[in-house]
């Protein structure tokens, strides 16, 4: 039987492109998203579309999915990897750092459960699984404005799975501790990365982004009567 749609947001590095590579080889046709076109193509995986789609773009997205699905028939997963993370003081960190982790964290994660989820409902199926985080549930310095996006991610996917599990949809969190990946590259603060660094160090080793992905095939892959709400994944060494 051939395998349903698969959507992955932030595909283009890290957890996302990892997660990309799980549903290929269990045999899934995919629509990847991601700003870095290039680097979604480069993967060069078959049955698979790569359209340059901001998160916080709902009509992008939108349209993004209705190509796909004329292609490949309806999406049965949405994986909501899209990203960011600009760790900063309270004080000295600028307000267009906290917009634009609130854009892409929260109003991504919600864009694109809009895009998808009439039609989950109307067929009585589907999963949609969000990635927040560690962050998402308990505190870090330097993390007010993250932590408050991740957060809300368990919260919104919570709620929403309240608000869709009588049509069979299932919404699933995955909380993943520290993960070697780009994250951490776009904080702006020397000081904050490095003590970042430090902090990774003294858990000995930290997870790679096939840890996650095998998180989330595992969640995606029990039959349709068994949701998985949340899967908090992180390295042993992490306090
Ligand atoms: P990466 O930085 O490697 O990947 C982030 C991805 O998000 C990229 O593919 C990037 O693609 C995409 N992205 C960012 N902004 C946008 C946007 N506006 N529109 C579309 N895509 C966007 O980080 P990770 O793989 O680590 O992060 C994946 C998820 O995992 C994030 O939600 C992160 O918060 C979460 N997470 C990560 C942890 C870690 O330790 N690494 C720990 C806990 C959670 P592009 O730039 O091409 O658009």
């Amino acid at each position: 039987m051939s395998k349903e749609l698969v959507v992955i947001t932030g595909a283009s590095s890290g957890i996302g492109e990892a997660t990309a590579k799980a549903f290929s080889l269990a045999g899934h046709p995919l629509l990847l998203l991601a700003r870095r076109v290039e680097r979604l193509e480069a993967l060069e995986l078959p049955s698979t579309m790569c359209e340059k789609v901001d998160v916080t773009d709902l009509d992008s997205f939108k349209s993004a999915v209705k190509k796909a699905e004329a292609k490949y028939g309806q999406v049965d997963c949405l994986v909501n990897c899209a990203g960011l993370m600009l760790l900063g003081n309270i004080d000295t960190q600028s307000p267009a750092e906290w917009k634009a982790m609130f854009d892409v964290n929260v109003m991504g994660v919600l864009n694109g459960v809009k895009s998808v989820i009439s039609e989950m409902k109307a067929r009585k199926g589907g999963t949609i699984v969000n990635i927040s985080s560690v962050a998402g549930r308990k505190t870090f310095p330097e993390h007010a404005a993250y932590c408050g996006t991740k957060f809300a991610v368990h919260a919104m996917t919570e709620n929403i799975r309240e608000e869709v599990c009588g049509s069979n949809v299932r919404l699933v969190t995955i909380a993943p501790g520290v993960v070697e990946t780009e994250l951490l590259s776009h904080t702006t603060s020397d000081e904050i990365i490095s003590g970042y660094n430090e902090f990774k160090k003294s858990m000995g080793s930290v997870l790679i982004p096939q840890d996650i992905a095998g998180a989330i095939m595992f969640a995606y892959q029990q039959p349709q009567n068994v949701c998985v709400r949340e899967i908090v994944i992180a390295p042993t060494g992490q306090p």
